[in-house]
């Protein structure tokens, strides 16, 4: 008996609709499926190619098997969506997307940090492998098509693009599909391709999108002496960030850029806090421990020791045993403590004002950095699909993976591998149907 075609379409050739694309071409079932990837761009994966800063961090080495004690652990770096994704880590946890990569020719390595990288260094290396797959399994790749509309007609969905391209799209100026996966990211860094055009094929298919929020910002200060010190960073600093309706803290590396602060804990935080938007009027609170491994006493008494082995220096030569350099002078302005002042010299009011900025040196944030936002909050609420298969709820045979989904993570990895993991799991879903 003659099997009959499925013809698939996948919009978007990020990080999930390839990945989605490279698992259905892969699959035993291939050959009784059509594969179809569009691609907007005139090249594919164009935001994996810069993520990382062109290094492209696949994923993270934090939480490696699908034991889980180890997916919780990787949960815990999602603000959204963290119940929705267990699934599909579970089915492809950080190793089995290392073991994906380097079995198809691209090896990778674990940095101190646990972001993992191609040993190349180089993204494009992670898209074309990606990209080698779909091509050596007949996957069609359609570039520079930008896919403009979608309808559900009785039980396909009708897929239309530019005017421009309708000639190669036969005279009806449409292709038609028995099934589709939606993974045309979010809304960040829009020159990329992602526009956000799959919230409104979303919608267009019934499905809601809930609010979207840029997440994973830097933050912009009304104090205007981190542009003093723009540049200067610290590995592990106690961040604390106070919104009107919540108190966020994260531990980790920072830095002050010339108009405020960044950084991963920075990023974190406000990928936490995605849904404040700090302004002028409504600004939120940051304050930053120097030492959060010692109490505010230990850190007390080690100063005060200090101070009596050093009491002939001058204030300025003195704190920087604790801070950098170019700091010292911020902070004696900050404590407003004469600049000539010795060591020895210190009131017991001036040392409690130093204490307290080094515990916790406040910074009042009045906005992100326009348009550096990492990656969106908000998508196609998990409500709305199952969380085994990718499939909508809503619509039989529609699929949805990667940032499009109300699903979004910290920095180090773990945007890419919820991408690389929903995609897998839409792919596998429809090829054992
Ligand atoms: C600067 C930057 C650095 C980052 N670094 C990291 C990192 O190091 N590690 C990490 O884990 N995450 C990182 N991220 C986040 C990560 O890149 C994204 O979360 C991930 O790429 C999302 O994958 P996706 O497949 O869902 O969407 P995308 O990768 O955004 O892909 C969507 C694709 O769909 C295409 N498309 C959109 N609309 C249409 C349409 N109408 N027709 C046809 N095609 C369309 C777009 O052109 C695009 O190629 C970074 C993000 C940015 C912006």
């Amino acid at each position: 008996m003659k099997q009959t075609t499925t013809r698939i379409a996948i919009i978007g050739g990020g990080a999930a609709g390839l990945m989605a694309a490279a698992t259905l071409a892969e699959s035993p079932t291939a050959s009784n499926m059509e594969i179809h990837l569009f691609e907007k761009n005139s090249y594919l994966g164009a935001k994996v190619i810069i993520s990382g800063g062109g290094r492209c961090n696949v994923t993270t080495g934090s939480a490696l098997t699908n034991r889980r004690h180890d997916i919780e652990q990787l949960l815990t770096n999602y603000p959204r969506g963290a119940k929705f994704l267990m699934s599909a880590l579970f089915r492809c946890p950080p190793q089995s997307v290392i073991d994906w990569f380097e079995s198809h020719g691209v090896p990778l390595k674990t940095e101190e940090d646990l972001r993992v990288f191609p040993i190349s260094d180089n993204g494009k290396d992670i898209v074309g492998a990606l990209e080698r797959t779909l091509k050596i399994n007949n996957a069609k790749i359609h570039l520079n098509t930008n896919i403009t509309s979608i309808e559900k007609v009785s039980n396909i969905f009708r897929l239309h693009t530019r005017a421009s391209k309708l000639a190669s799209w036969g005279q009806t100026g449409h292709e038609d599909f028995d099934t589709l996966i939606i993974t045309t990211g979010g809304n960040a860094y829009r020159h990329t391709g992602s526009t956000g055009d799959g919230y409104a094929f979303a919608k267009a298919l019934n499905h809601t999108i809930t609010e979207l929020a840029p997440s994973l910002s830097s933050y912009i200060t009304v104090e205007k002496f981190p542009a003093k010190i723009s540049g200067v960073s610290f590995k592990k600093a106690g961040l604390t960030l106070k919104t009107p309706t919540a108190t966020y803290t994260r531990t980790g590396a920072f830095l002050f850029t010339h108009k405020g602060i960044t950084g991963p804990a920075i990023f974190a935080l406000s990928g936490m806090a995605a849904y404040d938007t700090p302004t002028n009027g409504n600004p939120l609170h940051l304050t930053i421990n120097f030492f959060p491994d010692e109490t505010q006493e230990e850190l007390a008494a080690r100063f005060q020791n200090l101070a009596n082995t050093h009491g002939k220096k001058q204030l300025i030569n003195f704190l920087d045993i604790f801070l950098p350099k170019s700091m010292c002078d911020i902070f004696i302005d900050l404590a407003q403590a004469p600049p000539d002042l010795s060591t020895g010299q210190l009131t017991k009011e001036l040392k409690t004002r130093i204490l307290q900025l080094l515990h916790a040196l406040p910074l009042t944030i009045i906005n992100r950095t326009p348009g550096d936002e990492f990656v969106t909050a908000g998508g196609v609420p998990t409500s709305e699909v199952n969380t085994n298969t990718m499939e909508s709820k809503l619509q039989p045979n529609l699929y949805f993976a990667g940032e499009i989904l109300d699903i979004d993570g910290f920095t180090g990895g773990f945007n890419l591998q919820a991408s690389w993991a929903t995609g897998r799991l839409a792919g596998e879903s429809i090829a054992s149907k």
